[in-house]
């Protein structure tokens, strides 16, 4: 679609550069931006020119950059001990009609347009990723888990002028044992409810709901719950909502089933 208020495309190089005017706004692969008007948005500021190295590997974690393409990061090699790793593709596949956009929406896109059912926020929020920050200006960072980034649909924890520099995933958390569930209504559908649970080496298990919930919402115990603690857990959620895609009760109901289910999976007694 073209957005016939837009005046001006920069694209910044360096740091430095990284500026935004009153009505400019970060422009990703430009999936979102480009599907539908934008209203008071006057100039696009473009990311994919700064050089952000897409993935970077270092002693405790695992680097994406915002401006890393959801193909780019399906592409990364399976790496020994990384048994969570095929979450990655999961949550990929999730998105809707994925395929179509992999080569060109990134990752941040995917987190900052903080739809319920950005499935990249499932991923990083379920490995407690850590989202980085850029100030506006030549310095200057902040950090925050992704599980908080996202404060409601289409809502999330940037300030104007901010941009999601990058996303850090635990080492240790990408060698948890996990388990994955999903549901739409129809089989190319937009995500209901999507579950993800993570058994960690050290017992903690964490349960991450998204999709059927206006934000991330997680469930964390010390080791693996009862079937009473933790369906009480997961009845102590407000956030789920009724759209096209499911109607507040049902996507309650499915991830209640999905929780269970995969609590059994990471060896609980039914
Ligand atoms: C066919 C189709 C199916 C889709 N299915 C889904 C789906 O199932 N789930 C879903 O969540 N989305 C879906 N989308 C929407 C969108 O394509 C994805 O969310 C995609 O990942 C967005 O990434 P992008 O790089 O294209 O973002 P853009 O369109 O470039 O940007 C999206 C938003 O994020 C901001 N932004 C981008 N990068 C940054 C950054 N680094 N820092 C700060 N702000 C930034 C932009 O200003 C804009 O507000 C779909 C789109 C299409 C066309």
């Amino acid at each position: 679609m073209d957005l016939i208020d837009v005046r001006e495309i920069r694209v910044p190089t360096t740091r430095n550069e990284v500026r935004f005017a009153p009505g400019e706004i970060p422009l990703g692969g430009g999936t979102w931006l480009f599907s539908e008007p934008q209203p008071g948005v006057f100039g696009l500021v473009d990311l994919t020119a700064l050089g952000w190295e897409p993935i970077t590997i270092t002693d405790d974690a695992l680097i994406v950059s915002a401006t890393c393409t959801i193909a780019e990061l399906l592409r990364l090699p399976a790496q020994e001990g990384w048994v969570a790793q095929p979450l990655f593709a999961q949550c990929v596949n999730s998105l809707l009609a994925s395929f179509k956009i992999w080569n060109v929406a990134t990752v941040g896109g995917n987190i900052c347009t903080s739809l319920p059912a950005g499935a990249l926020i499932s991923l990083a929020a379920s490995l407690d990723a850590t989202a980085v920050i850029w100030y506006a200006g030549p310095s200057g960072e902040r950090r925050m888990p992704v599980s908080q980034f996202v404060l409601a649909s289409r809502t999330n924890e940037l300030a104007p002028g901010e941009v999601l520099r990058s996303i850090e995933f635990p080492l240790d958390h990408l060698r948890s044992r996990t388990g994955f569930r999903r549901i739409a209504l129809n089989e190319l559908g937009r995500t209901g409810t999507l579950v993800i649970a993570r058994l960690d080496e050290t017992g903690e298990v964490v349960f991450t709901i998204t999709g059927g919930t206006t934000r991330p919402r997680q469930l964390r115990f010390d080791a693996l719950p009862s079937a009473t603690q933790l369906a009480a857990a997961v009845g102590s959620i407000t956030e789920w909502f009724t759209d096209a895609h499911g109607s507040a009760d049902w996507r309650a109901g499915q991830s209640a089933r999905f929780a269970e289910e995969l609590r059994i999976e990471l060896g609980g007694t039914s």
